[in-house]
């Protein structure tokens, strides 16, 4: 008898919570997985007591939901979700519903999307964000592709997501087609960008100012009520006083090689591909690289000389301040790579994005959840149109208050030997958005002089020329 609102399948660690999440709040969920054993083990112990139903095959399930069909598949990215879709699809009603809730990526996505559009499924990629206490207790949802599903999932999904401000869901409908899991994935990459922002900030702190690790908690403590309120700084707090077994810090004991999933390594090849300088992300997944290379660091940390180490003799509580500004300026513009990355996506892919939603979408329940998210929302409320986050009125001149600071921390920073390529890509990136002038003039003419491939001058745009450096015919 058909009683479940949707089904779920994928009882990993992100699906239970999502299932215990939607029982919470009222709808009747129907488990499946792979290994079927796990579907009786979940109802006897996490799910005991709830209203989730099981099922011990695909047909069972779908016997037991009602009309039209939902379906959420939280497996596996990749391989998983075709296989699922392809058993599915014999078993399903035109007009019943598949929703990949997994981290896949965008062009499966809208791969998808298209071959089930012809067989009368309506496909839904949404990004579902922040973890596993998200799954449970609210989650950023990022859902796109076929906008026909969107009536019928959307209080299930609103329902689920995390909360903000009045009561705001961190849910709306993203796009069509791939634009869910694609702004999921710049979500991811952002993430890469404020961890190592982070990061540079402690390594400033610990190598610079030779800090302890609780005086260090105590000043993220600090930062959290700041402009740089988020989830990020807080845990970093909690995870720089946290104290082992022994009544040490954790923290210096664990091993300095960062590993990645490829969503942020997916980000920057998208930069690359729609050619926007999405530098900062690019640089956060170059930092987890080079971290990984810690067996090759320990040689070279014999071999190569850095500078002379100094004793700090400034103003630690004046650098403290420069180090926080060089921070909140380098995620500004993280953000505003991101979003320029989302606009020549939407461009290309003829998707319409609305920017402010998505800002909601990350205000809460993500990883990057963040009080700043809200002053990104409300520069896309002044201005839907909004060409750069930098050229808002509040953007600009937060970077304007945060400059010189910046700068200070940066060149104090380069001339201690301390790497930030995120600090200093963010500042680079900066100066060369505001430059009337670059000197890519002189690659437009070492182009022409090497390869014939002519230029325009600065008089007479849009009209390419050759001249004939050499004087040889
Ligand atoms: P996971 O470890 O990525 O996947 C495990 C689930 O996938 C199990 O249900 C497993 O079934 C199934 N699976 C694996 N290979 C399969 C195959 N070849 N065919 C069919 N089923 C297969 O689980 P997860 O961490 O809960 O993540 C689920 C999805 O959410 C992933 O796409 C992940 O990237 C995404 N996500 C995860 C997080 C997180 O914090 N973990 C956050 C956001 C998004 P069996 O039990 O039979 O092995």
């Amino acid at each position: 008898m058909a009683q479940a609102d949707i089904a779920l399948i994928g009882l990993a660690v992100m699906g239970q919570n999502l299932i215990l999440n939607m029982n919470d709040h009222g709808f009747v969920v129907c488990a499946f997985n792979r290994t079927v054993s796990k579907v009786d083990d979940f109802l006897a112990n996490e799910a005991k007591g709830t209203k989730v139903v099981g099922a011990h095959s695909l047909e069972e399930m779908v016997s037991k939901l009602k009309t039209p069909r939902r379906i959420i598949l939280l497996v596996k990215a990749g391989q998983a979700v075709d296989d699922f879709i392809d058993r599915l699809v014999p078993l399903l009603d035109t007009g019943d519903i598949i929703i990949d809730g997994g981290n896949s990526e965008y062009r499966d996505t809208t791969r998808r999307c298209r071959s089930l559009k012809a067989k009368g499924i309506l496909f839904v990629g949404s990004g579902v964000s922040g973890g596993e206490e998200g799954a449970r207790y609210g989650p950023s949802l990022m859902p796109g592709g076929d906008k026909e599903a969107w009536p019928h999932i959307k209080t299930i999904f609103q329902g689920i997501a995390a909360k903000v401000g009045t009561g705001e869901p961190c849910c709306d409908w993203v796009g069509d087609e791939g634009a869910g899991h694609f702004v999921k994935m710049v979500h991811n990459g952002i993430e890469y960008g404020d961890m190592q922002l982070i990061c540079e900030a402690y390594h400033l702190m610990r190598d610079v100012l030779g800090m302890g690790h609780d005086e260090m908690a105590k000043v993220f403590e600090e930062w959290n009520k700041t402009e740089l309120d988020s989830f990020l700084i807080e845990i970093t707090a909690n995870i720089l006083k946290f104290q082992d077994s022994d009544g040490k810090h954790l923290l210096p004991k664990i091993r300095d090689s960062a590993g990645q999933k490829g969503t942020g390594k997916w980000t920057a090849i998208s930069a690359l591909e729609y050619g926007v300088p999405v530098t900062l992300i690019g640089e956060a997944v170059f930092a987890r690289c080079l971290s990984s290379l810690k067996d090759e660091r320990i040689q070279a940390s014999k071999k190569l000389k850095g500078p002379q180490k100094i004793q700090f003799e400034g103003d630690k509580k004046a650098f403290l301040e420069d180090i926080r500004k060089a921070l909140y300026a380098s995620k500004i513009v993280s953000y505003a790579q991101g979003f320029m990355l989302l606009r020549q996506a939407a461009t290309e892919l003829g998707w319409t994005l609305n920017y402010g939603g998505v800002a909601l979408m990350w205000r809460g329940g993500c990883i990057i959840r963040s009080v700043f998210l809200g002053k990104i929302k409300d520069a896309f409320d002044r201005n839907p149109q909004l060409q750069n986050l930098l050229l808002d009125d509040f953007f600009k001149s937060a970077v304007e208050d945060c400059q010189g600071s910046w700068r200070r921390a940066v060149s104090t920073g380069v001339q201690a030997g301390i790497p930030m390529p995120c600090f200093t890509t963010a500042l680079s990136f900066y100066d060369g958005y505001r430059h009337e002038m670059l000197p890519a003039n002189l690659i437009q003419a070492q182009r022409d002089y090497f390869g014939a491939h002519t230029y325009e001058l600065l008089a007479k745009p849009g009209q390419f020329i050759h001249t004939n450096w050499t004087g040889h015919g």
